[in-house]
């Protein structure tokens, strides 16, 4: 049973290497944005509540994104370890999930922090919007996602320090090497893998 965080600004690469992490440890990846992206596309309730929010790089209020998670976890496939990305991003979300986990009697083994400078950040989320078109990446919205990591996600690290399950990894580098980085930080935990890198 692994549960994993990962947390790291926008443009850090934690969406690629969490998929990836989560399937090097058998789990289920569960992304918040990935979620509301969607709900959003299938033009669901809860993608036209997301939808504004989402285009302006705000965040979708405590109780909705908590309530999403909560679903997401009850379902058979993370009953036997999550990684989860992109949630929590704020103090008040961090409650929540422990709620929830205690309430379960589980906890998360460890918090992949993905560590990279602001500039390549930019540069990366500038880049995928060539690529791909987000509505969220463009320059005002990504600046204001920075801003909102800055304030109300990096906190968050704070408290998972005390807790002493925080890995900060050096998120510069190939993908390949950046996800030994964190193989290596997790199986020091004693967390095991079920694939081969
Ligand atoms: P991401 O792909 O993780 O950057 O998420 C895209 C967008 O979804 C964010 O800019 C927020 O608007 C929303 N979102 C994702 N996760 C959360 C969360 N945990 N709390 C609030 N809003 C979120």
């Amino acid at each position: 049973m692994t549960r994993l965080l990962i947390v790291g600004p926008q443009g850090s690469g934690k969406g690629t290497q969490g998929v990836r992490i989560a399937e090097e440890f058998g789990v289920p990846a569960i992304s918040t944005g990935d979620m509301f992206r969607a709900a959003v596309s299938g033009d669901s309730e809860l993608g036209q509540q997301v939808k504004s929010i989402i285009e302006a790089g705000d965040l979708v209020p405590d109780e909705v994104t908590s309530a999403v998670v909560r679903d997401r976890l009850s379902q058979a496939d993370a009953a036997g370890g999550f990684l989860l990305d992109g949630y929590p991003r704020n103090v008040g979300q961090v409650a929540h999930l422990d709620e929830f986990l205690e309430g379960r009697d589980e906890a998360l083994d460890a918090v992949i922090e993905l560590s990279v400078p602001r500039e390549e950040s930019i540069a990366r989320l500038t880049l995928r919007a060539q690529e791909q078109g987000r509505t969220d990446d463009t320059e005002e919205v990504i600046a204001n996602r920075l801003a909102i990591y800055e304030r109300e996600t990096a906190p968050i690290l704070g408290v998972y320090h005390a807790r002493g399950i925080v890995d900060k990894i050096d998120g510069v580098g190939s993908l390949d090497e950046i996800a030994a980085r964190i193989v290596a930080a997790l199986e020091a935990r004693g967390l095991t893998r079920t694939a081969g890198v």
